[in-house]
């Protein structure tokens, strides 16, 4: 039969699509909730598939239904095991019963907070009630665009005929129906799997079956009917059935509930394991209980609401809550010269605001108000606004669907750096609407004393808009712990929490909360008694961080006098002298990249020398070691036109780059080479893989230095980030001074996982065994050969992870400047001794999971740095 579509279903979202047998949950691989695809998405707004009216929404908005106008449910589950977050990292953006139109936003979701949390990120997108539907057309597996079509919809007339006939006969010997009643005793009522279990049991009975709850009844067949009765945890529902072996039907729909809790209970309780997120074993008690309750609102429980620890900390405040207006903008523009016009003296006001911000405000507004005036003046999203404008699109309309096209584009390059500037980009677009609209983004907004922050959302240009001595602590129900704006909090030492959820809107403003972020817990109905102590404690950590800070500048030493050094990474001169306040011995690791990306031209060799000598400065006569360009690959450069690579990670990055285009690594070497007073940096090269790479750059640093003058050699290090270099380091350390070991790539490498890969986030973790042997490894080779070898990967400011570190000989670390006064005070209360045992039985374990709680078992005989 050539059936007419019914309804042709267009992708939510980009992503990679494929088959639902890839969905690791028997519901929807076993198509009992229908047919379709899945997709793993790469952003985290869900657009309608196809017209229609909203059928299912439940208040975790983890997933929706579309019913089309010709009765076709399409179900779009957003991850697998969602309903577990209980709203936590979802929010709608439509109502149950609304109409909407294909490719309108229903649900946005924080790509972080899900993967972290659920099993999968893989999203089935289904027909629900397929009866006398079915699908054709299906996508292919691969990469897909949101509104690129999934598949169609037609109808499968022969099936529906002969059902009918089948019906009509059964109706004739219908005996009277039997109806049985019971107590649902799922954790979250007939979501989405227990109703599958049930419309596949009743798909498979000749008899009539229907359920009854809340005076509703629905066609036990239809997923999504069933799913709308909103039944929740120990609620009674009624099956009904009629027709040929009513009994028997009554047991099959019993027995597919036993079967849901069956493996409701095989699942578990437990949410995915997340040691980035720090979220606290009461934070967990707290969701456990919010889980049990049944309660999808994400509302506190006991008082208290958990949520993620973007910055750690611990504070008493008065909420103050800000409510960022949603700027409406009209489609339709006036005409191409009114709405051209209007765009630029926007621009033009922003820019100005911004300009005498950057001139008043301190180094980190500065450089923030520098970093928005180039994303206002950023070519693309200017001509692609340019164009809307002349397809008839209003200024504002034109701006921000730029301005969105360019955040999308970013989110999907799947670099957490590059993410973090969709913030900015954001940002600049609220700007640029306000200033349209005549009105601009208050510079100060008005907070009292002791204010912590409550808000769905924050931007950077909110933060650094408020009074920050009067600001204690950000609560946030979305967000990310990675987000520019946690950066910026951490920067100016505000403890953030995000992830709250919907429940946030629940905190009454000017009420007194306390936020421990280290336990990733607000709570937001402290007694008098609960506040006086929070206030105790907020005063005894103050005169501690006092006194860490100025002990941080002393040098440090192991408990048994064993000298380790520890150093900053850096990424500006901004951080050089964060990092020299707290107590930093010089820098680890410089991140030259930030002089490379986002611009249209390499700097010249003055640039990169001024930038160097700024630091090198900052820094004092403290060592420098610089890290080469580590570009290419997943951090492209508009000016260094690479060959399209299917997998960026393993291709031409890091010194494979720039030996590459030598041109640009000899600029970079004479502005390096020039920097005052000779010998204070030293070069690191970064992703080697041997020593022919080596040797190639200290062959040109050679040719440099005579081209310079002939001044003695300058010392120079490789990165150990490849499990080739970290297993050859003795012969590496031939050719070098010294080692660093990236682990943040190595566990990369040694793994096979990406490490901005959001699902895999909770297993990409440095203190797998095998790469703490690669770390061992590379520290016995520096021991041998009379070489240091540092740790400047992000590990290296993992408090479980130090005193494995120094048992396993590394005797440098290089951190974040803020992380230094807290791990300074670690080490001066471990013995090496007692770090080295602990290293070797770590490296017996099999997993990072394992050697996490071994060392936490541990951690007060190491030092408790909270
Ligand atoms: C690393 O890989 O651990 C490292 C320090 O380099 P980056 O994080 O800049 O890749
Ligand atoms: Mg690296």
């Amino acid at each position: 039969m050539n059936a007419e579509p019914l309804v042709a279903i267009l992708a939510p979202f980009d992503g990679w699509c494929t088959g639902l047998e890839e969905v690791p949950d028997p519901v929807f691989s076993g198509r009992m909730l229908g047919d379709g695809v899945a997709i793993d998405p790469v952003s985290g707004i869900v657009l309608a598939p196809c017209a229609g009216e909203v059928v299912t929404l439940p208040a975790s908005a983890h997933a929706v239904t579309i019913r089309t106008p010709g009765g076709a449910d399409v179900l779009v589950h957003i991850g697998i095991d969602t309903v577990e977050l209980q709203g936590r990292g979802f929010e709608a953006q439509v109502k149950l019963g609304q109409v909407v139109g294909a490719g309108q936003e229903l649900i946005r979701f924080d790509l972080d907070t899900v993967a972290r949390g659920a099993k999968s990120l893989l999203t089935p997108v289904v027909v629900a009630a397929s009866d006398g539907l079915t699908i054709r057309n299906r996508r292919a597996a691969g990469m897909i665009n949101a509104g690129d079509v999934l598949f169609e919809i037609v109808h499968a007339r022969e099936v529906a005929d002969a059902r009918d006939a089948a019906d009509a006969r059964n109706v004739a010997h219908a005996p009277a129906s039997v109806q049985r009643t019971v107590t649902v005793q799922l954790r979250h009522g007939l979501h989405a799997r227990p109703a599958a279990l049930l419309a596949q049991a009743a798909k498979a009975l000749a008899a009539e079956v229907s359920v009854l709850a809340h005076g509703k009844t629905a066609n036990a067949r239809s997923v999504t009917a069933v799913m709308a009765l909103g039944v929740r945890h120990g609620e009674e529902v009624t099956f009904t059935a009629s027709g040929p072996d009513a009994d028997h039907a009554i047991q099959q729909l019993d027995a597919a509930l036993e079967a849901a809790l069956h493996m409701e209970s095989a699942a578990g309780h437990a949410t995915t394991g997340d040691r980035a997120s720090a979220v606290s074993s009461a934070a967990a008690a707290s969701s456990a209980a919010a889980a049990t309750s049944g309660e999808n609102s994400g509302g506190a429980v006991d008082g208290v609401l958990p949520g993620i620890t973007a910055v750690a900390g611990f504070a008493v405040g008065r909420a103050t809550r800000i409510e960022r207006r949603e700027i409406v903008v009209e489609e339709q523009g006036g005409g191409m010269a009114r709405e051209g016009a209007q765009l630029e003296q926007a621009r033009a006001n922003v820019r100005a605001r911004l300009t005498r911000v950057g001139a008043t405000g301190g180094v980190t507004r500065r450089e923030i108000a520098a970093a928005h005036v180039e994303f206002l003046d950023d070519p693309v999203v200017n001509e692609a606004a340019q164009e809307l404008i002349a397809a008839g699109k209003s200024a504002g309309y034109a701006w921000r669907a730029a301005t969105r096209r360019q955040v999308q584009a970013l989110e999907a390059l799947g670099d957490s750096r590059l993410r973090e500037r969709a913030d900015d980009l954001l940002d600049v677009e609220s700007h640029v609407l306000l200033a349209l609209m005549g009105e601009a983004r208050p510079i100060n907004l008005t907070i009292p004393d002791d204010a912590v922050i409550v808000a769905d959302d924050l931007l950077p240009s909110e933060l650094t808009a408020l009074d920050a001595a009067r600001l204690v602590a950000i609560c946030l129900g979305r967000g990310g712990a990675t987000s520019h704006v946690a950066i910026l909090a951490a920067a100016m030492d505000v403890p953030m929490l995000v992830g709250l959820g919907t429940g946030i809107h629940a905190v009454a403003d000017a009420a007194m909360v306390i936020v421990d972020a280290d336990a990733g817990a607000l709570h937001v109905a402290p007694d008098i008694a609960a506040l006086d102590a929070a206030q105790a404690a907020v005063g005894a950590r103050l005169k501690n961080r006092s006194a860490e800070r100025a002990a941080a500048l002393a040098d440090c030493r192991s408990l048994d006098g064993t000298r380790i050094e520890i150093f900053a990474n850096l990424g500006s001169a901004t951080d050089a002298v964060a990092a020299v306040a707290n107590g930093a011995e010089g820098c680890g690791l410089l991140r030259t990249e930030f002089l490379f990306l986002d611009r249209d031209t390499a700097p010249d060799e003055r640039e990169q020398r001024d930038a160097y000598q700024a630091i090198s400065t900052a820094l004092g006569a403290r060592p420098l070691v610089l890290r080469l360009m580590d570009v290419g690959g997943d951090k492209p450069l508009k000016y260094l036109p690479l060959p399209h690579e299917e997998n960026p990670a393993l291709g031409l990055r890091g010194v494979r780059t720039a030996l590459a285009r030598p041109d640009l690594l000899r600029t970079q070497l004479r502005a390096a080479l020039r920097v005052e007073p000779f010998g204070v940096v030293q070069l690191l090269i970064p992703m080697v893989t041997d020593v022919t790479e080596i040797i190639a750059v200290r062959t040109l640093i050679e040719e440099l230095n005579a081209e310079l003058g002939n001044r003695p050699r300058i010392k120079l290090g490789a990165m150990i980030e490849t499990p080739a270099a970290a297993l050859n380091a003795s012969v590496l350390l031939r050719e070098v001074d010294f080692l660093s070991i990236g682990s943040n790539d190595l566990t990369q490498y040694t793994l096979a996982m990406d490490r901005g890969h959001a699902a895999l986030a909770g297993r990409t973790d440095a203190l797998h065994p095998a790469v703490l042997k690669l770390i061992a490894l590379t520290a016995n080779a520096g021991s041998e050969a009379g070489k240091s070898v540092a740790v400047c990967g992000g590990v290296a400011a993992d408090r479980i992870a130090v005193p494995v570190l120094l048992g396993l000989g590394i005797r440098e670390l290089s951190v974040v400047p803020a992380a230094i006064p807290a791990i300074k005070r670690q080490i001066r209360a471990v013995r090496i001794a007692d770090c080295r045992a602990l290293a070797s039985r770590c490296l017996e374990l099999g997993t990072a999971a394992e050697v996490r709680s071994l060392v936490a078992q541990t951690s007060l005989t190491f030092g408790d740095v909270s």
